[in-house]
This record gives C-alpha cells, structure tokens and sequence, in this order.
C-alpha cells in the first residue's frame, strides 16, 4: 500500500506507523478538528497529482509506473546520503518549474483536499517558497523586481485554496517562505512579494541553511517582515546545535513567534525559560526529524520533555509526501513511540489553533 493512503481501519501505510494499535487509529481517525501550523506546499504534493500531470503531459517525470514515482520521491529510510535526497526533491521542484501555475492549481487544489477528508484537518497553515516554485534566476541578473512568475503562481496557490474549500469544510492560511540557500537578495524580493500579497499572507517563514553568518544576513528582510506585521516562524534547530537556536531569536528579534523543529532546545535550559516567557512555539515535526537524522528514534525525540517543560508545542508534518506521513500518522505515533497521551495531543491542537498565524474564510 502507498504511503500517504490508509486502509479502511485508518492504518496508513508507512513503515514507521506499522503496528499502530487499531483503537488509537480509530480515536486519531475520529479527530476531525485537526490544525496542522508546518507543512510545505512544495513537499506535500501527491503522488496520484504527479501522475495525473504527467497523464497529462504537463511534466515529463521520467517514470513508467506510478510505483516507481512513488519509490523515487519517498523516503522511507533515514538519510543516508544528500544526492538522493536532492534528487527526490528535483521532482517536486519539476511540478512547478516545468508544470507553472496550471500545475500548482491543481497540486493546492488536492493537497488541500486530501488533508479535509484524509486527515481530518480543520485548520491547515500552508507555507511556500515563491522563488523555489517560481523560479530566481532575473534575481541573480540584477533585477530590481521580483519575477512576475512568483504573482502567477500565488494566484494559482489562491485559486486551488479555493477550488477544494468549495467543496470541503477547511481554513488555510499561506505563509511565505525564504529559503537561506538563495541568499539575502531573495530574502528582501521575498518580503516585497509578501506585501504585495499581504491580504493573502498571514505569516513568514525562514528555511534551509542556519549557519549562524547566514542567519544574521537576513535580518533586514525579518525587520521587513515585521515592519509590515507579519509574525514569523523560523526553521532553527533542526539538528544544529542549540546556541543557533538562540542567534536566531537574537537576530530576528521579537516578531519571532514560531520556532521549526528546534530539536536541540532542552540543552539551554535558560533558552528553554526564555520561549517559556516570551510565549515563543515550537513546531515539532518527528517523523520528518527522525528521517532527517536531527534524532536517532522517535522514542528519543524531544517532544515529550519539552512539553514537560513547560514549552508550548505542536505537532506537524513539515513535507508530508516526502516523508511518508500523515497527519494521522503523526498523531499516533505520539502515542505509540513517544509516551504522549491523548489529553496532550488535544492540548497540542488547541495550543496550534491559538498561535495560529491566521486562515483565510
Ligand atoms: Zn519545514
């Protein structure tokens, strides 16, 4: 069985949530009022869109059959090497790269379906990377502006959020993403998009490289981003040591709302205090923390001891596809493999549901 698809009992078919309890399944499935505040548009895109798109010839994957699609772009194994890795992101990249905007209606238009009627979520943040999707390289010939292929695939993003809530009861909000990788320039184009869009956004978001110089480069684009009252999430500690978790929070200052991962928190203790006292959220994403090597199991993932802590937490897929998971396999295996107990996980929901960035109606 596909990952990303469940039988009738609610087991899905990873390999990580094999041998779930069924009355945990039942109970998850039953769960209809589910937020989900990390998850990446670009790594959630199905692999039934995929194959429709290439039915379609709109993208040109390469592969014969739906298996091998599905072989290709899901881990199932922790990382072992970064080539693989890139290489099953080059096909989420080819959606829109080669497939535009047509193609990202039709990806939003299902994720946000799937996620209604698959994972019982209710209230879903959806974060993207407008140069990942859109695309960059007038940025780096010197352009002043933006590439006017990030505003079409925005409009592709907003008319597919539509599409699947005409016909499915869910809130989503957008949240835009700077990917570190791209360098500062993007950062600053990225906060220009967002106050173009500033009526459709209501979060935004930092990823990929934390090295601490490359942190501190794009502070400019978070007082932008704040400037413009937009609070943010960051992507810190997920595997790097704790003192980036805190260059972070230094760097970006108090718009920082949200912290991605921060699977290194607990060794500051004081750090831990500090997000205690500013109200600062840790997104937790395990699965996706487990397959990325930031943990060695989920039994020792940090979730359980920084809500013992006192740390207010969520639990979230971050790229839902790419790792095989699901919401609802999230949530059971935090009963199963990480002694986290219902009334905590419904504590978790109500905790994304208040420092939620904000939904569209
Ligand atoms: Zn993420």
């Amino acid at each position: 069985m596909p990952p990303n698809s469940a039988d009738a009992e609610g087991n899905a078919g990873t390999e990580l949530a094999n041998g779930i309890d069924h009355e945990d399944s039942v109970w998850v499935r039953q769960q209809t009022d589910k937020v989900e505040l990390h998850r990446h548009l670009e790594g959630s895109v199905l692999p039934k869109t995929m194959w429709r798109l290439q039915d379609k010839g709109m993208v040109n994957f390469g592969f014969e059959s739906f298996e091998d699609l599905e072989r290709h772009i899901i881990m199932t194994e922790p990382l072992q090497d970064w080539d693989t890795f890139f290489k099953r992101f080059e096909t989420f990249h080819k959606v829109f790269l080669e497939g535009g905007p047509a193609a990202t209606r039709e990806v939003v238009k299902d994720e946000v379906a799937f996620a209604a009627t698959e994972e019982g979520i209710s209230h879903l943040e959806l974060r993207f990377s407008p140069h990942y999707m859109g695309g960059g390289e007038e940025l780096l010939k010197g352009r002043a502006e933006y590439p006017s292929s990030w505003d079409d695939h925005m409009q592709a993003i907003i008319e597919g959020c539509a599409a699947a809530k005409s016909s499915h009861s869910i809130r989503v909000g957008l949240v835009a993403i700077v990917s570190r990788n791209y360098g500062p320039k993007s950062g600053l184009m990225t906060a220009a998009f967002a106050r173009r869009w500033r009526s459709d956004v209501v979060g935004f978001d930092f990823a990929a490289n934390e090295d601490k110089e490359t942190t501190a480069a794009f502070a400019d684009t978070a007082a932008a981003a704040h400037q413009m009252g937009l609070p943010l999430t960051v992507h810190t500690g997920e595997g790097y040591s704790v003192d980036h978790i805190q260059h972070t929070l230094d760097c970006y200052g108090p718009a920082v709302r949200r912290l991605g991962h921060a699977t290194t928190l607990l060794d500051d203790p004081a750090l831990v205090e500090r997000c205690c006292r500013q109200g600062i959220t840790v997104e937790s994403c395990p699965t996706s923390n487990f397959l990325m090597g930031c943990v060695p199991s989920l039994e020792a993932h940090p979730l359980p001891r920084l809500l013992a802590a006192g740390v207010t937490c969520t639990v979230n897929t971050d790229n839902p596809v790419l790792f095989g998971t699901t919401m609802n396999d999230e949530w059971r295996l935090c009963l199963q493999r990480m002694s986290i107990t219902r009334p905590q996980l419904l504590r978790m929901n109500d905790n994304a549901k208040a420092v939620a960035f904000g939904f569209g109606d």
